[in-house]
C-alpha cells in the first residue's frame, strides 16, 4: 500500500528544515507520495520538487491558505496546484500581506504581559520575512523558558483571551478556493477537528466549502485523535467529501507527529488521489 503525506511545512512558512530535508525526510521516513504544503506561500515547491524527483518519490505542488470564516481562521489545503499559476500568486501574496504588521502588534501586546522584545525574537527564527507565523513566537517564547512547549504557548498565549493575541483577517473562504481551482488543484479542508465552531456553524462551513468547490477534507491528520479518525471519516461520507491523510509535521521535536507514520485512511472512504496517476 502506498504511503501518502499531503501535508507538512518546511522552513519557507513555520517548519524548521529546508524543503530538501523534508522531502528526505519523508523518503526516509518510507513516503511514496508527498506534497509540502507551506502557509500561505509557494516559494518552496521548486525545491520540493527537485529534491523529491532526486530521491524518486512522487510529489505534489501543494499550499495551506489561512482563511478567515466565521470570525474563525480555517486553513484550506490546495493539492496539485500549478504554482505559477498568477491569480494564486496574487492571492498568496495578498494573503500574506498583514503579517509582519500583524506580529508587530503580537509583540506590543506580549510587552503589555511582560515579555519585552518578542518581535525581534520572533524573526531571528524566521526562515522567510515574508511569513512570520506565531509558530515563531512560541519557539521564542520556549527558547527564553517563559513556556516549556509549543502546546504550553498555545495554551497560555497568542490565543483569543490570552497575552499577545492580535486578531487578523486573512483570506476569504470562497476566495481561497476559487484560487486554489483557477490553478487546477483540488481544496481540501484542514484538520477539521481544531475548529471551535458549534455544530451547525460547522456544518455551515462544509455546506460553504463545497458550494464554494472544496472536494475535500483531512480526515487522518496529526492534529487529531484516533477517535477523530472516525468522526471526520463520517463527516466525509454524510457531505461527500473525498478523504485526505497529512502528517501536518513542522519539524523534529517540535511535532508530535512524523512525516509518513499515521494510519491509513479509515474504510469506505473515497481518497482525495482515487484519480492520480500514481
Ligand atoms: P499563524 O498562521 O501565524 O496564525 O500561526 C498558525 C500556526 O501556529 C499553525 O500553523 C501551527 O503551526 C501553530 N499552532 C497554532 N495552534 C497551535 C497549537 N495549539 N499547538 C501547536 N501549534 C499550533
Ligand atoms: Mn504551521
Ligand atoms: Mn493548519
Ligand atoms: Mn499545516
Amino acid at each position: 500500500m502506498l504511503n501518502i503525506d499531503l501535508h507538512c511545512h518546511s522552513n519557507i512558512s513555520d517548519g524548521l528544515l529546508p524543503p530538501a530535508e523534508v522531502a528526505a525526510r519523508a523518503h526516509a521516513n518510507g513516503v511514496h507520495v508527498w506534497a509540502l504544503t507551506d502557509h500561505d506561500e509557494v516559494a518552496g515547491v521548486a525545491q520540493a520538487r527537485a529534491a523529491a524527483a532526486d530521491l524518486g518519490m512522487r510529489y505534489v505542488a501543494g499550499v495551506e491558505i489561512s482563511v478567515t470564516y466565521a470570525n474563525q481562521t480555517v486553513h484550506i489545503v490546495g493539492l496539485n496546484i500549478d504554482e505559477t499559476d498568477e491569480t494564486l500568486l496574487a492571492g498568496l501574496a495578498q494573503t500574506r500581506s498583514g503579517r509582519e504588521r500583524r506580529a508587530r502588534l503580537i509583540g506590543d501586546e506580549l510587552a503589555r504581559a511582560g515579555i519585552p522584545d518578542a518581535f525581534e525574537g520572533a524573526a531571528r527564527f524566521v526562515g522567510n520575512r515574508d511569513l512570520i507565523s506565531r509558530t515563531h513566537f512560541a519557539r521564542h517564547l520556549i527558547e527564553q523558558g517563559v513556556c516549556a512547549d509549543t502546546s504550553e504557548v498555545f495554551r497560555r498565549f497568542l490565543v483569543q483571551g490570552k497575552p499577545g493575541y492580535v486578531p487578523h483577517r486573512w483570506a476569504g473562504l470562497s476566495e481561497a478556493i476559487g484560487w486554489i481551482r483557477g490553478a487546477g488543484g483540488s481544496p481540501v479542508l484542514a484538520h477539521p477537528g481544531r475548529y471551535k465552531y458549534d455544530p451547525l456553524a460547522f456544518s455551515a462551513l462544509l455546506d460553504d466549502f463545497k458550494e464554494a468547490g472544496g472536494i475535500g477534507i483531512e480526515v487522518v491528520t496529526g492534529s487529531h485523535t484516533p477517535d477523530q479518525y472516525a468522526e471526520y471519516a463520517q463527516v466525509a461520507r454524510r457531505y461527500g467529501l473525498l478523504a485526505s491523510r497529512g502528517s501536518d509535521f513542522h519539524g523534529p521535536g517540535e511535532s508530535r507527529v512524523e512525516l509518513g507514520t499515521l494510519p491509513p485512511l479509515p474504510d469506505n472512504l473515497l481518497p482525495v488521489w482515487h484519480d492520480w496517476q500514481l
